[in-house]
């Protein structure tokens, strides 16, 4: 698999994509220095990327102020006319922009085709949700009043997203605050710069005016600096780890920023003995192995009631055999690599911790020869709550499989967590389902379904999994600000 991925970089038609060049003042900057991008499956240098600094940063936190009066008197359905070429040429760059996407991050390109798809779709949502900011008229506690709430945009903001979905966490991101009227500076992760970079370049041919959309790439540490000390960055959204996310919330502190956050999930996934085991492996495996696991919403505890839990098993083993590890530019490939050695090393850590402790493992193929950031889908049984597997995200192709006995004790066991992302039920009860929708202590559930995400849903997590929520109608909220205006006097 040496070379697949810079054969197909090289075979691009649009060369710009791979300049790895940033994006500063309506201006593609190449910088002194680059730092390298890898393809994760082999760990081969496939291109190289500007290495900005602190002083770029400045420089495009003036230039984003400068853009601000001017995006924000357009008309809403004139940026959301923007937004929408933007989508589109990215609809029609599908193909390229996928490539990059598994070139840089390792998903199998299927999947980052919809990620493709996905992130578009973003943009369309909030083209229209542009004009949408209606605010309200309050009926008077004052006689003689008129009171009235305005939302406007709250100023210039910056996003920092992660390398799992390296195109859609950034049109989440800047498609709300453009459609309020927010310029956005993006700083992606230092994994995962082409893809971004190239999305930058779509922004711009389809009209988005110099400043008021900047992709700044180089090291997190000396790039957020900046954003988080200077007065101007009004808004600051996360996507990434709840480590990174205390930081930065930490940081952002000093200025009073308002600040989103999507950190780490650890969803439970709790299937009773009611339900068709067939459907409920379908769900787990979705839930589990997309995005090769990498994913916040992935299943990391599946509870599984004991009736069933013998056949549940068995059923869910021989679909983790079929899966196909691979490099994601191998039409076969179900799995790829993990987009970081890091990541990769963690899974292998909570799969000794658990056989350590006494779990069952089963895995499809064999680690050996695949590589470093590889790791072969894995089927961990009999897991139980002191394991590091049931205490923590795994983020890799990793299912822990833990039995129970009644709604009481495990809908406890699934709350006791300080995350609170994503969870999923899988039960034939309605009575059980409005029950546990209730009293489940996360922002997304999912009953008898393992696919719910999409623009028109409010992403986002209870607990340490983040705060604000991203798509929907209140996703443009994050990048407003309300503005309370009395009109006395009105009698004359
Ligand atoms: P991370 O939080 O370190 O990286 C996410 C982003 O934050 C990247 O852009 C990175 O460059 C930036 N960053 C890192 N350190 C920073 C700092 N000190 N200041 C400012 N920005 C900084 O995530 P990771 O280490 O790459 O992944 C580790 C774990 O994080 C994963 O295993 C997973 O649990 C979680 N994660 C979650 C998501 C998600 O979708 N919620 C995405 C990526 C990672």
């Amino acid at each position: 698999m040496t070379g697949l991925a810079a054969r197909h970089l090289h075979a691009l038609r649009r060369r710009d994509f791979v300049s790895g060049d940033a994006l500063i003042d309506g201006r593609w900057i190449a910088a002194a220095q680059r730092d390298p991008v890898v393809d994760p499956a082999t760990g081969e240098e496939i291109a190289d990327v500007a290495r900005c600094g602190a002083a770029d940063m400045e420089g495009a936190i003036a230039a984003a102020q400068r853009s601000f009066t001017a995006w924000r008197e357009l008309l809403p359905a004139n940026r959301g006319a923007i937004l929408r070429c933007w989508a589109s040429l990215m609809r029609d760059h599908s193909e390229e922009l996928a490539i990059l996407v598994t070139g840089e991050q390792g998903k199998p390109l299927a999947e980052a085709r919809h990620e493709i798809a996905y992130g578009a779709g973003f943009l369309e949502w909030f083209a229209a949700e542009a004009e949408r900011t209606y605010g309200e008229t309050i009926p008077s506690h004052k006689p003689g009043c008129l009171l009235q709430v305005r939302m406007q945009p709250i100023g210039v903001a910056a996003a920092i997203t992660p390398w799992n979905f390296p195109v859609a966490m950034i049109t989440r991101k800047a498609g709300a605050a453009l459609a309020a009227g927010c310029p956005i500076i993006v700083k992606p992760a230092p994994e995962t710069p082409l893809s971004a970079l190239a999305v930058a370049r779509l922004a711009e041919e389809a009209g988005v005016p110099r400043g008021v959309l900047q992709v700044i790439v180089g090291n997190p540490i000396e790039l957020s600096a900046p954003l988080l000390r200077d007065t101007r960055i009004r808004a600051l959204s996360f996507t990434g780890s709840t480590q990174v996310g205390r930081l930065l919330l930490e940081g952002a502190a000093a200025t009073v920023k308002k600040v989103s956050l999507e950190l780490g999930g650890h969803a439970p996934f709790l299937i009773f003995d009611d339900v068709d085991i067939a459907k409920a492996v379908t769900g787990v495996m979705a839930a589990k192995f997309a995005t090769s696991g990498q994913d916040c919403l992935a299943a990391n505890r599946i509870y599984v009631q004991k009736g069933i839990y013998g056949a549940f098993t068995d059923a869910l083993a021989a679909e983790i055999a079929q899966l196909k590890t691979g490099h994601g530019l191998e039409p076969t490939t179900d799995i790829g690599p993990m987009t970081k050695v890091s990541v990769a090393e963690k899974c292998r850590l909570q799969i000794h911790d658990a056989a350590a402790k006494g779990a069952r493992v089963f895995s499809a193929e064999k680690d050996e020869g695949l590589g470093p950031s590889f790791i072969a889908p894995t089927l961990l049984s009999d897991v139980t709550d002191d394991m590091l597997i049931a205490r923590e995200e795994t983020f890799g192709p990793v299912a822990a499989v833990l039995p129970f006995d009644s709604e009481e004790e495990v809908l406890a066991r699934a709350n006791a967590s300080e995350m609170g992302l994503a969870a999923y039920v899988y039960t034939d009860s309605l009575r059980r389902a409005m029950r546990l929708s209730e009293n489940i202590e996360y922002g997304m559930v999912g009953i008898n379904t393992a696919s719910f995400t999409g623009p028109p849903i409010p992403f986002g997590g209870w607990k340490q999994s983040g705060l604000g929520r991203e798509g929907s109608r209140h996703g443009i909220e994050e990048y407003m600000e309300l503005k309370y205006v009395c009109f006395g006097d009105l009698a004359g």
